[in-house]
């Protein structure tokens, strides 16, 4: 098999470029890494130098792991390590990769497990000569984060397979000099939802986001049946954000034979993980169309290759991808793609934030080389100008502090992966400081265990929430004032209680914990109904905003009853994740290098449209909004 010449020349330039005491006993492909084992502890210990000199000469991601002959007894080496890592560190659970010759320590202080520049894992590796990893043990507790860590260590060796196989298929020997590129719409074009964007070269095929539209029943998916696309000969599958409208669809590729990677960072795993266990959910309680499995998440998982911001991955023989941040919601990525050697340069924004919010850093705008750029224009528009931040947050403190003062409560329905988050870190913020007096904030619905994925991945956060949660030890998520609602009794007694704060889930109050409690509480002027997210057509969120104020609603016994809407309903602008058409401009101004064409896509038709004729008419810069179906060569 070719593939195996390409490991055998890779096999014999290790070796000829380590001295012989490095005692190398094996070369593997493990996925886009080149995992080289050894019987040397020394070399384990003291890779620096020699991994650094390795990687420049190949031009490949190194992992370094200890043959199994010198792996020390796993229940004497859990002991050691006990021994060796502080108290305070909190350790959680310690468990052997056998397959990978890994262990891996969970830790309430990961931080405390590393050492000052590794200082304690170095000491770790060199007596028990496991490879250790590190992972945080979630300070609040993650059903999903435990389920996807315990099928990756229960299927261990299948992982290992997996790996290897993709490893081989990356480094296949290319068959022909790479010499055309060009993308193909297959959804999210001129719309928003289902967006999906297939990248083709002579000799790789790559699928980039592959998302499901939740509002439409007519067209749920993307394009997947175009005659471009070939499930068996797609190289890898890229994530950009655990939104459904990005990451609904992956599952259904491993329904249908797929067994290829997914590229995208851990904090977009885990989160894609919860949201798409939910959509099979939703519709399973519905009775809508399911298009895959549990089963199909799981393989999805097990193919999942979670990369950091910044780390330079071949994904095929032609294309090296770097993931960097969006500012979207936590882990969100703009995807950049090096293609043919020198050849060609693609940067997709996904879902992004140019500008700083309470929660991430704005997105990165530097790139060592760029030729096109396809970029969002959900608020594309001229008139899609939100207010400052300050501003938005003043006017949720406001209404918050006049509705708790006045003796009653407030719900805030909210998507649960982000904009809740945001909206927990100011209610904190003010409550804190005595601005918002103190009140019980209840949080209900996918929001505690979205909540849960944050805390377990600060290092996504931007600097000043990450300063306070590691060096202050102040993390704002765990704040007293929040009480997770557990069942749904406890919504009787809080409906009925104190003055409070109600975060539920959905957004627009179309299913979820916050349809239940807008109809306990909407007859209460007292009360307050606060949309901080925009309000799609149709929904019952869009109904109450318009003002609507007698609506016919179920109760939990089934029965109609009519609902008289007496609460104050108010709409706060600005707490949107995505860039409002000056963060979309300004962010095409000062990108680094500056791109020969720009490609709009995620928006409403008109709004595509607009904000690439602008952008062509304003920055001479050729630009397109394809509509779906549509192919453009670049190359
Ligand atoms: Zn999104």
């Amino acid at each position: 098999m070719a593939s195996k010449d390409v490991l055998e020349e890779l096999r014999e330039t290790i070796l000829n470029s380590m001295p012989p005491k490095a005692m190398v006993t094996a070369v593997e492909f493990e996925g886009p890494e080149i995992a080289v084992y050894s019987k040397n502890p020394q070399i384990l210990i003291d890779n620096e130098d020699f991994v650094k000199e390795l990687v420049h000469k190949i031009r490949k991601r190194i992992v370094l792991r200890s043959d199994p002959s010198i792996r020390i007894d796993p229940v004497e080496a859990e002991s050691t390590i006990k021994t060796i890592v502080p108290e305070d560190a909190e350790t959680t659970s310690i468990y052997f990769d056998h397959n990978l010759g890994e262990v891996i320590i969970e830790a309430k202080k990961p931080g405390l497990v590393i050492g000052r520049n590794g200082v304690t894992l170095k000491e770790i590796a060199g007596k028990v000569l496991w490879r250790p990893v590190v992972v945080r043990t979630p300070p609040l507790e993650s059903k999903t984060v435990s389920q996807i860590r315990s099928i990756l260590q229960n299927e261990s060796e299948l992982r290992k397979k997996i790996l290897r196989k993709i490893g081989e298929r990356i480094h296949r020997p290319p068959i022909l000099k790479t010499d055309f590129i060009r993308v193909t719409a297959l959804g999210g074009f001129r719309e928003v939802g289902r967006t999906s964007i297939l990248l083709q070269t002579i000799e790789s095929n790559v699928l980039i986001d592959c998302g499901v539209n939740v509002g439409s029943t007519l067209q749920p998916f993307p394009r997947l049946d175009m005659p471009e696309f070939e499930l068996d000969k797609l190289d890898a599958v890229i994530i950009t954000h655990s939104h459904l409208d990005h990451s609904g669809f992956v599952p259904f590729l491993y329904k249908y034979g797929y067994e290829g990677p997914v590229y995208c960072t851990t904090a977009t795993l885990n989160l894609m993980t919860l949201l798409q266990l939910d959509y099979i959910d939703v519709a399973t309680r519905e009775g809508n169309l399911l298009p895959y499995s549990p089963k199909d998440v799981k393989k999805m998982v097990l193919h999942t290759i979670p990369l950091e911001y910044g780390e330079v991955t071949d994904i095929a023989p032609d294309i090296r991808l770097t993931l960097h941040n969006a500012g979207h919601i936590l882990g969100s990525s703009i995807v950049h793609l090096h293609i043919g050697d020198g050849l060609y340069n693609l940067a997709y924004t996904g879902d992004f934030k140019f500008g700083q919010s309470r929660l991430l850093e704005q997105a990165n705008y530097n790139f060592p080389r760029l030729e096109t750029l396809i970029i969002e224009s959900t608020y594309g528009a001229p008139n899609d100008i939100m207010p400052a931040k300050k501003d938005t947050e003043a006017s949720l403190v406001e209404v918050l502090k006049n509705t708790i003062s006045r003796g009653g409560k407030c719900l805030i329905p909210v998507l649960a992966v982000g904009r809740a988050q945001e909206i927990i870190l100011v209610i904190e913020e003010f409550m804190r400081r005595g601005v918002i007096p103190t009140a019980p904030v209840y949080i209900d619905g996918m929001i505690s265990e979205a909540t849960a994925i944050h805390t377990t991945h600060p290092e996504y956060l931007n600097a000043e929430l990450r300063e306070k949660i590691f060096h202050y030890g102040h993390n704002p998520f765990l704040a007293e004032y929040f009480v997770q609602v557990d069942n749904m009794n406890e919504r009787t007694d809080i409906v009925s209680g104190d003055p409070c704060i109600i975060l539920a889930t959905s957004g627009m109050l179309q299913g979820g914990p916050s349809v239940e409690y807008f109809r306990l509480l909407a007859d209460d002027p007292k009360n307050s109904l606060i949309f901080v997210s925009y309000q799609v057509e149709g929904t019952l969120g869009r109904r109450v905003q318009k003002g609507l104020k007698d609506i016919p609603m179920k109760n939990r016994d089934g029965k109609i009853e009519m609902v008289n809407v007496k609460m104050q309903v108010h709409t706060i602008e600005g707490f949107s994740g995505h860039s409002d058409r000056r963060q979309i401009l300004s962010f095409i101004q000062k990108i680094r290098p500056k791109p020969e064409r720009i490609l709009t896509c995620h928006g409403e038709n008109s709004k595509c449209a607009n904000l690439a004729s602008y952008i062509h008419r304003t920055y001479r810069i050729e630009t397109r909004a394809p509509a779906n179906l549509e192919s453009i060569r670049l190359k």
